[in-house]
């Protein structure tokens, strides 16, 4: 392996922490937990909703943010053209914070009025190409679900 994918593997793992940090701090500030699991359901859904966009060009990336400056990202299901650095996040939330899609479940699109803030983190993915090394940054997948369906996410595994 050359110095330049040691580099960018070591800024990968750099931003994978800094991402897990700030996601246990935010779990905290909403008296919730982080641990391992496997994605319950709605979870795979917006995880796929995510992948395929990526795929398919749907879902670009804000112009913060570099493939060879891996850093914390964010990616929502209702801002869900891009994968945002932290500012264009922050904005976005400002956006809706006081809308009433602060109230919209993201997975069945109902008014509620007790929301459960969720949440999946993803790793960074480091490729080693002929020309030179490449990174996916780690990306926070945050979304909020009426109480019908984040039991359904939690107990449909
Ligand atoms: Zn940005
Ligand atoms: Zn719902």
């Amino acid at each position: 392996m050359n110095a330049a994918t040691t580099a960018l593997l070591d800024q990968a793992d750099a931003a994978v922490t800094q991402s897990l940090n700030a996601f246990r701090v935010f779990a905290e500030h909403i008296n919730g937990t982080i641990g391992a699991a496997i994605p319950g359901p709605v979870a795979q859904h917006f995880l796929t909703q995510l992948h395929d966009g990526i795929h398919a060009g749907a879902i670009g990336f804000c112009h913060h943010l570099s493939p060879a400056a891996p850093e914390p990202t964010f990616w929502a299901p209702w801002a869900a053209g891009k994968v945002r650095c932290k500012t264009c996040m922050t904005y976005a939330y400002e956006r809706v914070s006081r809308t009433t899609e602060n109230h919209r479940c993201d997975r069945c699109r109902r008014r509620a009025i007790t929301m459960h803030t969720t949440g999946v983190q993803l790793p960074a993915v480091v490729l080693d190409l002929p020309t030179r090394p490449l990174s996916l940054p780690p990306i926070a997948v945050t979304y909020g679900l009426c109480s019908t369906c984040h039991e359904s996410d939690r107990t449909a595994v």
